[in-house]
């Protein structure tokens, strides 16, 4: 199946979804289509502007075109007009900008006193809704972005007069929170924060996020007790004491249950408004699984071997075949070296078939600069360009929709981002194809085979965990070092606030007197919210002494030991050697032929028992569990093919891991009454818990990366054949939470996977795990479904 077989110009944007997509799976001898669904096309619902909108506004929007709002804008704003705290969760494209920029601006322009503070997780974005809201043109507003880029002489101008200071979560957390008396102006007539694109603080990022927010909270109420002046003319309403509240406005993607997250991320009542009244085109939706390849039967089947073709090879044959139709077409890509050969495989497939053709295919990545983004934009949605392979760097507010066909090379994690990702298809009034290409994993597998997961599940929701007392403790020594702590001060922290400050208390860092509890260091505690477990490794090129960026100390062993293949910024670099003592990675550039992959062996004992479901022969546990690891070799994998080239060794110390987990026992006798012999118990445990890993991420906002796992046919603290899943962060994520509160429907998703998966004995779309500490090895496919059979047959069903 390559693209030299056929080129068609000229017919390609008019021919129907259908029909390319009858051409595309024609050209493979096995049909690896699995399933097609039609998503209809959906009129817009316009309304009328709100009353309270003021011409000068809505004069300037309509100069940009808006001429009405959609129905879930206008409603998002009334709510936050009133002084609501609302979070707005609809698909890409559907204008939430609008839903914030009124009643913020609306406010702004009636009250001359009145601040909004605008969050974005990166910087980029915040520039991009910068340059909208000063587009606009309005009297007094002053919009200003401030964060690491901004140079000191522009700081206090900003600080003085903007009254729509725009940033990001590590910049309130490092600059303005702690310079707060500088802010006290700002912070007391602040009216609303705006948390745009809110859904991707999860996980710990999240659950910092959570405090850092908490955290603005307390120094906008300190500002205005501290001041005589009055507060904001039109007080947020609400409960006694809310009025030194701002009103909190949150953007979200489509997520499961988008108020109970942002009431965690906040700390307050949120009210959701989810449903989409923009208009959309229709799209043709296709599930698409690469073909086994014909089995090597004289070898015995070797660790990782890929048993299916790969998906890149896949995708990059379907970007090379579309662009050949003359259709234009978005690949998204999970990595970015992966963008880069899928870029360049089309390319070579269609400069054989006519010369020059490779040249309108392109590759796109985070790390270009704005400029070059907004070319590659330009060319594709001109015509120009007509392919283009992506990493998820599109994804975050920019604006590039309206595409003929988007290719998705591996399901992206969650359902929210695989429909942000085709909601780039189709332009309104039009048809569009999507297509997901099934990657070797089994939560891939299992989603080809099971479209009702996709297409009529709710997305899943944003999991944090504010309450994770490795989060909560740094961020209440944040928070101390800013102001003196209260009691009441705790109440706001929530659940575990008094415990954690207890122990900050023993452990030296805060002093308790009468008045409340003081930081007791000159210097403010470091805290990352992006990092965890450990203090960050700087990557450092030998070469010339540059520092490229820093890995949090979590994650340095497995990404940059000695051998390791880094990339940054879609630049390939290889690490000569890992200084731990120093805390620093040198490395040089190269871009070798292979990725490489480390291997841990891993230990875990458990130390407490939270809760647990007694289910007859099958006990399933929630706990606090001490994880012991060590990365001790890697691997060198080819790129193109996933072929396994070597094993090295490596010399690096153990690491400790307090952390939550989730575990199920089953006993010995219903293993055997399952047809489960003695000597298969290990290998089918291991199957099960490498499958259960990668079908978490089904149930829970994870990547399999965030978790790891440990299978034995005797724990010493279970005394029987023992599953252990646990959160990868230390003091947990709420990943492991989850999995135990869905624990029925996540293990009948894994057998589901691993039966239906094509191979013979095992392959890395089923039971092998390409981070496994043991080579994969044993591992027995038919005794996981065994296991997991017994399993499912005494939990009970709501488990
Ligand atoms: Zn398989
Ligand atoms: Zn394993």
């Amino acid at each position: 199946m390559t693209a030299a077989a056929t080129v068609s110009t000229g017919s390609g944007p008019g021919r129907s979804p259908a029909e390319l997509l009858r051409r595309l799976r024609a050209r493979s001898a096995a049909d690896p289509v699995t399933h097609v669904e039609r998503v209809p096309p959906r009129p817009g619902v316009p309304v009328p502007w709100p009353e309270w909108v003021p011409p000068e506004l809505r004069a300037a929007l309509e100069r940009r075109g808006v001429v009405a709002p959609w129905r879930h804008q206008a409603e998002a704003a009334d709510l936050a007009y009133d002084g609501r705290h609302v979070v707005v969760a609809t698909g890409t494209a559907s204008g939430k900008s609008l839903a914030y920029q009124l009643p913020a601006l609306a406010t702004l322009l009636a009250d001359p006193r009145a601040t909004v503070l605008y969050l974005a997780p990166t910087k980029a974005l915040a520039a991009d809704q910068f340059r909208a809201v000063a587009g606009l043109e309005l009297e007094g507003v002053r919009p200003a972005c401030y964060d690491g880029d901004t140079p000191r002489a522009e700081r206090e101008w900003i600080r003085r007069h903007s009254r729509f200071v725009l940033t990001n979560p590590d910049m309130l957390h490092h600059g303005i929170l702690p310079g707060h008396a500088h802010w006290s102006g700002f912070l007391r007539r602040l009216t609303y924060v705006i948390v745009d694109e809110c859904h991707t603080y999860r996980g710990v990022f999240g659950s910092h996020v959570a405090h850092v927010l908490r955290r603005l909270r307390r120094q906008c109420a300190g500002a205005l007790r501290t001041s005589a002046a009055p507060g904001p003319r039109r007080p947020a309403t609400g409960a006694d004491g809310a009025r030194r509240t701002p009103t909190f406005v949150l953007a979200s993607a489509t997520s499961g249950d988008p108020a109970a997250a942002a009431g965690r991320l906040t700390g307050l009542p949120v009210t959701a408004v989810t449903e989409d009244t923009s208009p959309r085109g229709g799209v043709t939706f296709a599930l698409w699984e690469p073909p086994l390849l014909p089995a090597t039967a004289d070898d015995p089947p070797q660790d990782l071997t890929p048993t299916r073709r790969s998906a890149l090879r896949e995708t990059a044959d379907l970007l090379a075949d579309t662009v050949a139709e003359g259709v234009r077409t978005l690949a998204f890509v999970r990595s970015r070296r992966g963008a880069e050969v899928v870029a360049s495989t089309a390319r070579r497939a269609l400069d054989e078939a006519v010369p020059g053709l490779g040249a309108r295919v392109a590759a796109y990545r985070a790390g270009y600069l704005r400029e070059e983004r907004r070319e590659l934009e330009r060319a594709l949605l001109d015509g120009d360009l007509l392919g283009l392979a992506s990493t998820n760097a599109l994804e975050l507010g920019v604006d590039l929709v309206g595409l003929d066909a988007v290719l998705i090379c591996g399901y992206p994690g969650t359902r929210a981002s695989l429909w942000q990702q085709a909601g780039r298809a189709g332009r309104s009034g039009g048809e569009a194809l999507a297509v997901l290409v099934a990657r070797d994993d089994p939560l891939d597998t299992y989603l080809v085979h099971h479209p009702e997961a996709l297409f009529g599940a709710p997305v899943e929701a944003t999991v944090l965990d504010p309450a994770n007392p490795y989060v909560l403790a740094p961020q209440l020594a944040c928070a101390a070092a800013e102001a003196p702590l209260t009691p009441a001060d705790l109440e706001l922290f929530g659940d575990g606030a008094k415990e954690a400050v207890d122990a900050l208390v023993a452990a030296q860092a805060l002093r308790q007197r009468p008045t409340g509890w003081y930081w007791r260091h000159r210097e403010r505690p470091e805290v990352d919210l992006r990092g965890e477990g450990g203090a960050p490794v700087c990557v450092v090129e030998s070469a010339t002494g540059r520092l490229l960026g820093t890995v949090d100390g979590g994650s340095a062993h497995f990404l940059v030991h000695p051998g390791a293949v880094y990339l940054h910024q879609g630049v390939s670099y290889v690490v000569d050697d890992l200084d731990l003592a120093d805390g620093c990675a040198l490395v040089h550039a190269e871009e070798p032929d292979w990725s490489t992959h480390a291997r841990d062996v891993t230990s875990l004992s458990v130390v407490s028992v939270r809760s647990s479901v007694d289910a007859g022969p099958v006990r399933l546990f929630l706990g606090e569990v001490d994880v012991t690891s060590q990365v001790v070799s890697y691997q060198r994998r080819r790129l193109s093919s996933g072929e396994v080239i070597d094993t090295r060794p490596l010399d690096l110390p153990a690491r400790e891991l307090r952390t939550v987990a989730v575990w199920f026992t089953v006993t010995p006798e219903a293993l055997a009454g399952a047809g489960v012999e003695p000597a298969d118990v290990p290998g089918g445990l291991h199957a099960a818990e490498h499958a259960a890993i990668g079908l978490l991420p089904l149930v829970a906002t994870c990547d399999r990366w965030d978790i790891g796992g440990l299978s034995t046919a005797l724990h010493p603290d279970t005394e029987a054949p023992t599953v252990f899943v646990y959160d990868g962060h230390p003091g947990g994520a709420g990943f492991a939470e989850r999995a135990y509160g869905t624990a029925a429907a996540w293990l009948r998703a894994t057998r589901d996977a691993i039966v239906e998966c094509g191979c013979e004995t095992g392959c890395p779309s089923c039971v092998q795990s390409p981070k496994c500490g043991n080579g994969n090895n044993p591992l027995g496919r038919a005794d996981a479904v065994r296991v997991l059979d017994v399993v499912l047959a005494n939990l009970p069903d709501g488990t």
